[in-house]
């Protein structure tokens, strides 16, 4: 088949994810205690032990429960830090709060919450910006520590048949990196870069180092091309813009990161100059409004194939529009009915959205029904970077242990064919990549991946138990083994 392209994910992020201490397939905190244990042993000269995706929903943690205590008993000579799920949390040792400063008198941050017990002495659970109390204090990786961490992101993305990345923000400080691996013939996956704009940027000047950034990243391995924009946050959190209230807090309506005259004007600007723009929209607020400035600049639109990133839940009325537009729907299957990525977070997002909104809930049928172009990714480092599982999902809906029943809005569910194209060709087209990639034909560069068993004959419940058996960039081998091809030396 052709090879995987991940159209939305951070890279760097991931490669941190790697590197430290990643507990998302953990089901207890026992197992998340182990894995601390066995890293601290193994990692003697790491001053900070840090850990992603902690999850709230540990059985044998009842909800509010962690305590310091726990942590210091594994590690109490370094200071531990774990990042929540959906890093709206942090979770630390006595060492970390103590390298902080903080204490029973610590006021809470403005956003943030120090969790405390009922003597007024903190816990160890740090609730939104009271985390970055911390965090702030982790010393940033070296370029050799971060270079190594991206080989073994590299090795992990070809064992997953991923031949091309795009990277949705917040990889800018890896870009020179990536380009030094690629003159050393290290480089086993290609990128497509972006940045991240933000509310209060100078657009102007942001556009002249975006320039600068294309000129130097402009070959068939990396290619900067992309302005990015959040609109607003996720409905789990309250954040996603919901205009019309959240069904559990009808009064909460979300946040919009921006004035929507400024970001029409910067998509506008932004699309004169040639990028792509993605916008990171989850409510249907923030879809809404991307898709408006989108259809404001209708022309260059077409040309640049605006991106909207999440699409989680559109008014019934736009989804239409993304075919008339131009715009492509950039969707990440694995969140669906996540119970498998965040444990005990599975239900959160139909308790926000309501019951009644729920045949618009990623909305993959409808979209492709429409006449959109849809392109699928994982958001990874939140998501587990195989493929395979978000074909799945998009297929059946369901969580691996098969809930709901009947399938998560199964109305929406697509075809594993469809779901391959959007993993493929869709996602090639979607970084205006189709002429080069995301099919097997004459011309193209050969990006493939080698499958032990067909998927388009599998039960899709099995497509998670494929292999890869071999991965190819530009026609070297990889990943895995191939009759005549030694494994490129990487
Ligand atoms: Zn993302």
């Amino acid at each position: 088949m052709p090879g995987f392209i991940d159209a939305h994910l951070h890279f760097a992020w991931g490669a941190s994810y790697v590197e430290d201490i990643g507990v998302r397939h953990a089901r207890t905190m026992s197992e998340v205690l182990t894995k601390l244990r066995d890293y601290a042993k193994a990692n003697p000269a790491k001053e900070w032990l840090v850990g992603h995706e902690f999850s709230y929903g540990y059985p044998d943690l009842a909800s509010g429960a962690f305590h310091k205590s726990m942590f210091d008993e594994v590690v109490s000579d370094r200071p531990v830090f774990f990042y929540s799920g959906m890093a709206h949390a942090a979770w630390v040792n006595s060492r970390a709060l103590t390298a902080a400063g903080i204490n029973s008198t610590t006021p809470d941050p403005e956003g943030g919450i120090i969790v405390r017990d009922e003597h007024g002495q903190p816990t160890g659970w740090l609730k939104e910006n009271a985390a970055f109390l911390v965090k702030r204090l982790i010393p940033p990786a070296t370029a050799e520590q971060m270079t190594s961490a991206l080989e073994k992101a590299l090795a992990l993305a070809a064992s997953c048949g991923i031949t091309r990345v795009q990277s949705a923000g917040y990889d800018d400080h890896i870009f020179s990196i990536l380009r030094e691996l690629q003159q050393k013939g290290r480089l086993t996956c290609r990128f497509t870069l972006s940045s991240v704009i933000e509310p209060s940027a100078d657009v102007d000047a942001k556009l002249a180092e975006m320039t600068e950034l294309r000129t130097a990243y402009d070959d068939d391995y990396i290619q900067f091309r992309i302005g990015k924009f959040f609109l607003d946050g996720v409905l789990e959190s309250h954040t996603g813009y919901m205009p019309r209230g959240y069904a559990d807090q009808p009064e909460e309506t979300g946040v919009l990161l921006w004035e929507v005259e400024d970001y029409r004007n910067a998509v506008a600007k932004v699309q004169a100059s040639g990028f792509q723009v993605w916008t990171h929209a989850i409510g249907e607020g923030a879809i809404q409004t991307a898709l408006d400035a989108y259809e404001a600049d209708a022309k260059n639109s077409k040309l640049c194939r605006p991106r909207v990133e999440h699409v989680e839940i559109p008014r019934a009325g736009d989804i239409a529009r993304f075919r008339k537009i131009g715009a492509i729907a950039s969707l990440q299957p694995s969140m669906i009915y996540p119970k498998d990525e965040w444990l005990g977070m599975e239900g959160i997002w139909e308790v926000r959205a309501g019951g009644e909104n729920l045949p618009r809930a990623f909305p993959i049928r409808a979209i492709l029904d429409a006449g959109g172009a849809v392109a699928f990714g994982t958001d990874w480092p939140i998501i587990d970077l195989n493929p395979l599982l978000g074909i799945r999902k998009a297929v059946v809906r369901q969580s691996m242990d098969r809930q709901p029943e009947s399938g998560w809005v199964p109305a929406q569910a697509v075809t594993v064919e469809e779901a391959l194209q959007a993993y493929s060709l869709g996602a090639a087209y979607a970084g205006h990549r189709e002429h080069r990639e995301g099919s097997i034909s004459v011309g193209k560069l050969a990006d493939l991946v080698i499958l032990d068993s067909n998927p388009l004959t599998q039960d899709p419940q099995a497509i998670p138990d494929l292999c890869v058996t071999a991965t190819l960039v530009g026609g070297q081998l990889v990943y895995g083994t191939l009759p005549g091809h030694a494994l490129h030396d990487a």
